[in-house]
């Protein structure tokens, strides 16, 4: 059965495909994450990275010193900076940008577009789809009307958005983006109750998707869902 993990703000875990996957993985200053970086020690076969803000880049270089097979996933501009800066071999990247899927050994990668800000290369939202089973990670973004365009086209069955507020969507603006994107089954609330500055009421999230007919799933840092 596929899995999907929650390991507090932006970071997830996916079983998915056979892989061991897990998206924006900060860890180290995670404060509410269930799980140590060695736990990932010698067993992902992919890290997605949706922007090089600390809080998502997180412990990406790490993870790939300590999974040699591993490969990372984000935008072509990221990966090259990450490459020349931290000596990672370049066939260990999956390049790629805002665009269609691309097939990594079975389960299907595309980014998209966010509305937000980075260092280095624009940042992005990922949609992973295998085992027949497509999930939406919206990395960190305001509220933008192509969301659409992400629900009619990638079709996801869960979406995972942030509702902090402040520097993304707000519990409010996250439900509009429900209704955009349309989730077959869940939308689930990240990037939230981290710290104090992103402090919400997930249920506020809840009563709002289910007001405009969906349905929402809060997890706890460290709870999974199978998928
Ligand atoms: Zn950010």
């Amino acid at each position: 059965m596929p899995q999907l993990r929650w390991l507090g703000h932006a970071a997830v875990e996916l079983n998915l495909g056979g892989k061991h996957i897990v998206i924006d993985p900060m860890i180290k200053d995670n404060p509410v994450s269930p799980v140590k970086l060695n736990y990932f020690e010698n067993n992902l076969n992919l890290i997605i990275v949706t922007h090089d803000h600390y809080d998502h880049l997180g412990d990406s270089v790490e993870l790939m010193r300590i999974n040699p097979k591993a490969y990372l996933f984000a935008t072509y501009d990221l990966e090259n900076y990450l490459a020349t800066q931290f000596n990672i071999p370049w066939e260990r990247m999956i390049p790629a940008n805002v665009g269609g899927y691309i097939d990594f050994d079975g389960i299907k990668l595309a980014l998209t577009k966010a509305v937000h800000s980075s260092e280095h290369s624009d940042p992005t939202g990922a949609i992973v789809s295998g085992e027949g089973v497509t999930i939406y990670h919206a990395g960190d973004t305001g509220l933008f009307e192509d969301m659409k365009l992400i629900g009619e086209i990638f079709k996801p069955d869960y979406v995972l958005l942030p509702i902090g507020g402040r520097f993304t969507m707000d519990p409010y603006q996250a439900a509009i983006a429900v209704e955009m994107l349309r989730p077959k089954k869940y939308a689930i609330p990240i990037h939230y109750n981290t710290w104090d500055l992103i402090k919400v009421d997930p249920n506020d999230f809840v009563k709002e998707v289910s007001k405009k007919g969906y349905k929402a799933l809060v997890l706890q840092p460290g709870q999974s869902v199978e998928l």
